[in-house]
């Protein structure tokens, strides 16, 4: 005999309104009450709880787990206000208010605004992110254990201490998504981004094999640098922006091999036949002998030789970056970014194959950016006001604070408020100036369904 399943219960919905000068406003409709607690629906009608303005439905949790884990001998009693979704929107929205405070750096005026909550809320918000950022400043690691990438982006950022510039270089995996390395300083020079990029190989376990930047000139020297392959692609914050280039440095006994593909950014983009452009150069490493100063001995009574052709004018100085698509030789491929497959057409050479498929990795089905940036700013952004005194040390230490705070969700500042908000927080932004602190002129009404 088959065991027949017990007849499911019946789920029970709610909806909330508002009464306005207008009407009555639907704000959510369908609400599924479940236990705050442990999610389940497992839940019983319990009777009704006084409220400001009259009763309102209880419930309470019949699932046995959700006892245990309580350790009480009842279950968890609620009703549709303090319900899982309603704490789960209020959640998100303490969460949101967070967020603008210690990553988009808002005002807190602003975001009371916005958020239609109260000064004080948002006072009490910010001191849980100081509290969160004053607890990460004692941690010396960005990161609680070592990640897995091997592919960075190097961003930087300028801002203003008593009109002396400082940059912020800021290394983040793609991987994880986490923050790996910082330097905060007055320069930008090579070394300086070697700190941050030193910081980030110290903390992954992979050895970084792939970079990207946005064309800062120091960022490429050092990856030149390093003295092992490396694929570097840049993506130029200039004109023409559809553009970048991987350039894949390789090397060969002493020589280093540096081969330079060049490609719209929407290559990856989708399926389709493409085509890149690439160039290789080979420099010794070994540094040139200086020639002897001065004119060689005897040259300058020398007869100078009619029949010379006059020399052609040279072009000074490095070739532009985008040199490649002028004098670069064609080759294709075909993209299916949906099946994460590159197929080279003809046999290109081996670094170009390399450089395009690292690309790949991590570009396939999207534009080629260093899309890390923004992030970048906008912490930046979050530590100015939050600082007190700014110092280059100090706002290195914030930076750093909130690097960690970002990569380690135990610094998380929600778990850092000892106060469960009320729907209240979630219910004003919607209903606005209809909203009535009393609930005088909310309905809240319930619907059982199977
Ligand atoms: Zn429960």
């Amino acid at each position: 005999m088959r065991n027949r399943k017990p007849a499911r219960k019946k789920e029970i919905r709610a909806s909330i309104s508002f009464m306005t000068a207008f009407g009555v406003v639907l704000l959510l409709t369908n609400i599924l009450i479940y236990c705050p607690e442990c999610e389940s629906t497992e839940i019983n009608r319990n009777g009704t709880r006084p409220r400001e303005h009259g009763r309102v439905a209880a419930f309470i949790c019949t699932n046995q787990d959700c006892l245990a884990k309580r350790g009480k001998k009842t279950g968890r009693q609620f009703t549709v206000l303090t319900s899982g979704e309603i704490v789960k929107l209020v959640e998100r929205e303490i969460s949101e208010i967070i967020d603008a405070l210690y990553r988009r750096g808002a005002k807190a005026k602003t975001i009371a605004s916005a958020h239609g909550v109260s000064d004080a809320l948002v006072s009490t918000l910010k001191s849980a992110v100081d509290r969160t950022i004053t607890r990460g400043l004692h941690r010396d690691k960005l990161v609680p254990q070592k990640t897995t990438d091997t592919a960075v982006s190097i961003d930087e950022t300028f801002f203003k201490i008593d009109n002396e510039t400082i940059y912020a270089i800021i290394a983040r995996g793609y991987r994880t998504s986490k923050v790996l390395g910082i330097n905060v300083s007055k320069t930008r020079a090579e070394a300086d981004i070697r700190k941050a990029f030193d910081e980030a190989q110290a903390n992954t376990s992979g050895r970084i094999n792939i970079i990207t930047t946005d064309a800062h000139g120091a960022t490429r020297a050092m990856a030149m640098h390093l003295g092992y392959p490396i694929t570097a692609i840049v993506h130029p914050h200039k004109k023409p922006y559809k553009k970048a280039i991987i350039e894949r440095i390789d090397y060969d006994g002493t020589d280093r091999v540096v081969t330079q593909i060049g490609v719209k950014v929407d290559v990856f983009k989708k399926r389709a036949k493409r085509e890149y452009k690439y160039r290789q150069t080979r420099k010794s490493t070994i540094p040139p002998v200086k020639r002897p100063r001065g004119r060689p001995k005897g040259s300058k009574n020398k007869k100078k030789s009619k029949n010379t052709p006059p020399k052609s004018p040279k072009k000074r100085g490095r070739p532009s970056i985008f040199e490649v698509f002028k004098s670069g030789k064609k080759g294709y491929m075909k993209i299916r970014p949906q099946f994460k497959s590159i197929k080279f057409l003809g046999k290109p050479l081996g670094p170009v194959m390399t450089g395009l498929s690292d690309a790949f990795s991590i570009f396939a089905g999207m534009h080629i950016q260093n899309n890390k940036a923004e992030t970048v700013n906008n912490v930046i952004r979050a530590v100015m006001p939050l600082g007190g005194q700014r110092t280059l040390e100090q706002l290195d230490g914030r930076l750093r604070a909130i690097g960690r705070m970002r990569n380690d969700p135990t610094l998380d500042p929600t778990s850092q408020l000892h106060h469960r908000y009320n729907a209240r927080v979630y219910l004003k932004r919607f209903a606005g100036s209809d909203f009535r602190h009393d609930f005088s002129n909310c309905n809240i009404t319930l619907c059982a369904q199977a």
